[in-house]
């Protein structure tokens, strides 16, 4: 369930601080509208008390989608420049939540960590993105006689890249056969030379040691 916290805050026009209500931690996968505030950046912008002005106060929000596979810590704008020291509060904080909600945090794989929510928003986006790509390249690699395979999804995520991969014949668990995989690339950006995403994983690979990492067992 998503909910909300107070926070106390100061506009900037440097009115009285005031409270403000601010959602502290947002099921992606549960409210769509929630996701669609972070899509379009306007989740926890307030408005001044005193003076009407909109701003966004200084609040952390965890944003948590299930169905992607995303858990992401997302911290003020202002406290880039404390990188270090936010990415080990977000370290602290995730040990935590690991113990409530136990096993379906195993999946998720490492958390996202964002500061200011336009970073947040922006990756959402390209998650749609590539996931308008995977519908494409499917339809291609089934014409082609290949299946897509499901890569690790915070792999894929952070380098960009698409989270289904073209395979010929596969066990559950076995790992990717790279030279079967850069031939199965080569096929489908032959069959379809826009998709991208593809382009940019097949680059990814000509130059990789080993194979993209599977999901963790039973997440498909
Ligand atoms: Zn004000």
């Amino acid at each position: 369930m998503s909910f909300k916290g107070v926070v106390r805050a100061q506009c900037p026009k440097g009115c009285e601080e005031s409270d403000y209500e601010v959602w502290s931690f947002v099921r992606g996968d549960q409210s769509e509208d929630l996701r669609l505030g972070v899509l379009a950046g306007d989740l926890n912008l307030a408005r001044c008390a005193v003076c009407g002005q909109v701003f966004f106060p200084d609040c952390t929000l965890v944003y948590y989608d299930l169905r992607v596979a995303l858990i992401a810590f997302v911290f003020p704008e202002a406290y880039r420049g404390d990188e270090v020291r936010w990415r080990a509060k977000m370290k602290e904080d995730y040990e935590q939540m690991r113990a409530s909600l136990g096993k379906e945090l195993q999946l998720l794989g490492e958390p996202l960590v964002c500061f200011g929510l336009s970073e947040l928003s922006a990756v959402l986006r390209s998650d749609d993105d590539l996931e308008d790509e995977v519908l494409v390249a499917r339809y291609a690699a089934e014409a082609l006689g290949y299946r897509m395979r499901p890569v690790q999804r915070d792999f894929a995520r952070a380098r960009g890249l698409p989270r289904m991969l073209p395979s010929k014949e596969w066990k559950e668990g076995a790992p990717f056969d790279l030279p079967a995989l850069l031939k199965a690339l080569r096929a489908l950006l032959k069959s379809n030379g826009k998709l991208k995403g593809y382009r940019s994983w097949l680059k990814e690979l000509e130059s990789a040691k080993t194979p993209p990492p599977l999901p963790p067992a039973g997440k498909r």
